[in-house]
């Protein structure tokens, strides 16, 4: 770990604590050359999917990305902030219980949609728009003149019935 005040290379740990049942370990780190101490944690990352577009390009499933598409679709609507995060960590919970290495974007997008719609149809309608016109024209159209895609699974709320938007 490189010292966040002078970037030298080697800081020597000065203390080591196991947290949450050794779930995470919060560590006192020290820099020799300039003195700075400074704080590290080590967590579990949950392992989300890599998302697949229609034209076959591998995209990181990326939050940021939906929730400013959401929070965009849902301006001077009855949407809440924490209903946007918690439509993003119901998203994630369910990506994570799947464990798959890749999924369709089309089907992230039909579920962002389904939930939305639960929440507010002006919002939806939106989002749709929002994606359709300026994000993945292309994939949107490719989607449409190609033969239905195989699902890679069959979920309830992972589906790909209805609309064919990528996120
Ligand atoms: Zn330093």
């Amino acid at each position: 770990m490189h010292c966040p005040s002078c970037h030298a290379q080697d800081t020597k740990v000065i203390e080591t604590r196991i947290l949450q049942n050794g779930m995470a370990v919060r560590r006192r780190r020290r820099c020799d050359d300039c003195d700075k101490r400074f704080t590290t944690y080590e967590n579990f990352t949950q392992q989300l999917p890599a998302l697949v577009k229609a034209d076959g390009r591998r995209e990181n499933f990326n939050r940021e990305k939906i929730i400013k598409g959401l929070t965009k679709a849902c301006q001077k609507r009855p949407v809440s902030r924490d209903q946007i995060h918690a439509l993003i960590d119901g998203l994630e919970r369910h990506l994570a219980e799947l464990s798959l290495k890749e999924i369709r974007s089309d089907l992230i997008g039909n579920y962002v949609m389904e939930e939305l719609y639960k929440l507010d149809p002006v919002s939806y309608v939106r989002f749709a728009s929002f994606y359709w016109t300026f994000n993945d024209v292309q994939d949107f159209v490719s989607n449409l003149e190609k033969s239905p895609l195989q699902p890679l699974i069959n979920n309830e709320s992972l589906n790909s019935k209805g609309s064919q938007l990528e996120i």
